[in-house]
């Protein structure tokens, strides 16, 4: 593999909580337009991993690596790193004093500092990208939870990002809503987006996937395609952990 090709690179990250020894030695590495899924039982380290990769919690030990660069450590620049791994969470975090357009403008404004006029274009840019920009005027509490999560999608795209980084992007929707934040996530995988998923999604990561890495007690106890992992015998934990989600 070349090495540039590596956007993201994950290197023996531990974390702990008290005498809780959440994450103990995991390792990976993103090429650029690649989508990882990530599934395992609750509790197993998931939404640490991801949480660690951005430094929103900070590793005991290891080393994130982004583009070279690292952002474990990396001081004040975390605040550049933060924008260029995106981030979209299970309940949207939207603000619901602001509506869908305003909350994909505010980073734009606040924190790249673009001009008012710009800022609009390129958040209406990004609604449309997920299907909302007929929505740009209304607030949360008018959309539904999948169109909730759609503007949260928009405003990690607003800020360019290298990676995005998705935790359990659909668990808190029914399955229609679902349908509908799986097919804009579909779609920004075709179009190169470097994306980690967290999800129980198995059509998903059947479909989308480059890689599964399935996660067990802190550490990735397999990996390998979607294909590999669902039909290669020597491959039984997770098959049994599917059965049992099923
Ligand atoms: P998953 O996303 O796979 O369900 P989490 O990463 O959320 O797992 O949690 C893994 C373990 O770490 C759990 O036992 C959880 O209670 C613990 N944990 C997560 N965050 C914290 C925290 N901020 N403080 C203490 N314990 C935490
Ligand atoms: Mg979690």
């Amino acid at each position: 593999m070349n090495n540039n090709d590596i956007v993201l690179r994950v290197e023996d990250i531990h974390k702990s909580f008290g005498g809780n020894e959440v994450l103990r030695g995991v390792s990976f590495d993103v090429r650029r337009g690649e989508t990882k899924v990530f599934i395992g039982p609750s509790g197993t380290g998931k939404s640490t991993l991801l949480r660690c990769i951005n430094q929103l919690t900070p590793p005991d030990r290891g080393t994130v690596w982004l583009d070279g660069e690292e952002v474990t450590n990396s001081g004040a620049r975390i605040n550049y790193f933060r924008q260029k791994i995106g981030m979209v969470f299970q309940n949207f975090f939207l603000f619901d004093h602001l509506t869908a357009l305003r909350n994909v403008e505010l980073a734009l404004l606040k924190v790249r500092g673009m001009g008012k006029a710009e800022a609009r274009e390129k958040a209406l840019t990004e609604l449309r990208q997920v299907g909302m920009e007929d929505w740009a005027d209304h607030y949360p509490a008018e959309l539904s939870g999948g169109q909730a999560q759609r503007v949260s999608i928009a405003r990690a795209l607003a800020m360019d990002p290298d990676v995005i980084l998705f935790d359990e992007p659909t668990s808190a929707l029914d399955p229609e809503l679902t349908r509908e934040v799986l097919e804009v996530m579909k779609k920004l995988a075709r179009e190169g987006m470097t994306m980690l998923v967290v999800t129980h999604e198995m059509g998903f990561a059947c479909s989308v996937a480059n890689e599964v890495l399935f996660m067990e007690n802190g550490v990735v106890a397999e990996q390998g395609s979607p294909d590999l992992l669902l039909h290669d015998p020597r491959f039984t934990r997770m098959k049994d952990f599917i059965g049992r989600i099923d």
